[in-house]
């Protein structure tokens, strides 16, 4: 993409409403624009690394053998009445009436409405298990929306839900959404750790929070800091294998990490005091068992092995997609910008002009951009006529893992500079080289 033929709106002032870095740098970068309280446009920028982490969300979800699907985002209240929780949900349902006077509401959630889904086509054991998941917007009402995308008010979640036979089922598909979810942030480059955390409203008994470590965080949490060792890294993963992903999850799960909901300070005192950790964090995701609490409500059974109906055990498990761009933002960033991820980032590099409309200058970037593109790259390209300084200022600000820059000096030399984001290491190399180093 040429910068001049894009449209990236990038602000000079720091916006005043912005309390914490993501904020405003997805303000200054382009990314959003407010359209309402809690309420966001994503701007082109922003889309694409919204899309980015969407994609790799979806893809591990695909891997772990969960079902795509696609349920709206009104839903009736009937079926918030059957669980009982069209009043119990309270004020954070934003709750609307159609032209008939029928009672609709913005899921904040789907349990019901998947429920409803599964109890209309499967009725015996033989169908499960089964995982079906959708990537929706969401609306819930928060009484104080802040930090931008991070509380919203509509905001973008994958939310997926398990069927199984029985509880031992069940948790084996809990072992695989946390063995997933833990693929899907290293993925994109975070290190979000696993705490035991409290049911809340959904209920259940067994639930992890992924927490991504950050001042800004609204979590209080408490770790050990041997978790912040544990990757998967290239570790194959089987997710046929129940013994494995067990082993993964009690790897993830031994060392003390929690939310300062299930805190335990005298279990927490056992922790070797050098290795004692509190600080703050960002809840980008949460999975929950809860058995048979919708399953019962909603009269969604199957037949077992020995013939009998029993309601069908359940999970849900959520990941916030949109909140996980705040996220990012907050634990890789710098005073200049923010410094994407390979995973995520919405341009794989960008190629300044220093000399914009001086022959040689264009046609060496021109040659640079094609080449990019050949590899599959998709490139920014800065061929706007402003002074190398502006350049810089907003390729930092925007945060792509890599620059080159390309000017008449270094064409002499045969060379351009190639600058990493991350590490601010920068080398001279020829163009063509600049162009392998990326791919
Ligand atoms: P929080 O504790 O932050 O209010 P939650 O526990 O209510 O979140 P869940 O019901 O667990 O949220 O939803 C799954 C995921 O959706 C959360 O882990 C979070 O990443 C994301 N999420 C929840 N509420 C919001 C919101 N208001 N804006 C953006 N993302 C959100
Ligand atoms: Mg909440
Ligand atoms: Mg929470
Ligand atoms: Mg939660």
């Amino acid at each position: 993409m040429r910068l001049t033929r894009y449209f990236l709106p990038v602000l000079k002032e720091t916006p005043a409403e912005a309390q914490i870095v993501s904020h405003r740098y997805m303000l200054r970068a382009g990314l959003i624009k407010q359209a309402a309280v809690g309420i966001y446009s994503w701007l082109p920028l922003g889309l694409k690394v919204l899309r980015n982490i969407e994609r790799i969300v979806d893809e591990e979800q695909q891997k772990a053998g969960h079902i795509p699907l696609l349920m709206p985002t009104l839903q009736s209240a009937d079926l918030w009445r059957e669980s009982g929780r069209y009043e119990a949900y309270g004020e954070e349902m934003l709750r609307i009436k159609d032209r008939h006077g029928r009672d609709l509401l913005y899921g904040p959630t789907n349990e019901e409405m998947i429920t409803d889904i599964f109890r209309s086509f499967v009725s015996s054991y033989r169908d499960l298990p089964k995982t079906l998941y959708h990537i929706q917007w969401k609306f819930r009402d928060e009484m104080r929306p802040r930090f931008g995308v991070m509380r919203g008010r509509e905001f973008l979640m994958k939310d997926g839900y398990n069927f199984d036979v029985d509880r031992d089922a069940a948790l084996e598909a809990y072992d695989r959404h946390m063995v997933s979810y833990l693929r899907t942030f290293e993925r994109m480059g975070l290190k979000a750790i696993p705490m035991r955390a409290d049911s809340g409203p959904i209920g259940g008994e067994n639930t992890h929070e992924f927490l991504v470590l950050a001042e800004t965080g609204e979590s209080e949490v408490f770790y050990d800091s041997e978790i912040l060792d544990l990757e998967l890294s290239d570790r194959m993963v089987n997710y046929e294998d129940p013994d494995q992903l067990k082993e993964i999850v009690s790897e993830w799960t031994t060392p003390y990490a929690r939310t300062d909901e299930t805190h335990d300070p005298a279990l927490f005192d056992k922790v070797p005091e050098e290795r004692r950790r509190s600080s703050r964090g960002i809840e980008v995701g949460q999975i929950f068992y809860f058995g048979t609490k919708y399953s019962e409500a909603l009269g969604a059974t199957v037949t077992n092995a020995d013939g009998q109906r029993v309601p069908v055990e359940m999970g849900s498990h959520g990941i916030g997609v949109s909140r996980l761009v705040g996220a990012i933002i907050e634990a890789s960033h710098d005073e200049k910008g923010i410094i994407w991820p390979e995973g995520v980032t919405p341009f794989h590099v960008g190629i300044v002009n220093l000399r914009q409309g001086d022959a040689e200058t264009d046609a060496a970037c021109a040659g640079i951009y094609a080449g990019l593109r050949t590899l599959g790259l998709d490139p920014l390209y800065d061929d706007r006529n402003e002074r190398a300084g502006a350049k810089f200022a907003t390729m930092d600000l925007i945060g792509l893992p890599w620059r080159i820059t390309v000017g008449p000096k270094g064409l002499k030399n045969g060379v351009v500079e190639l600058v990493s984001r991350r590490t601010g290491e920068s080398e001279e190399l020829p163009p063509e080289q600049a162009v392998e180093k990326i791919a």
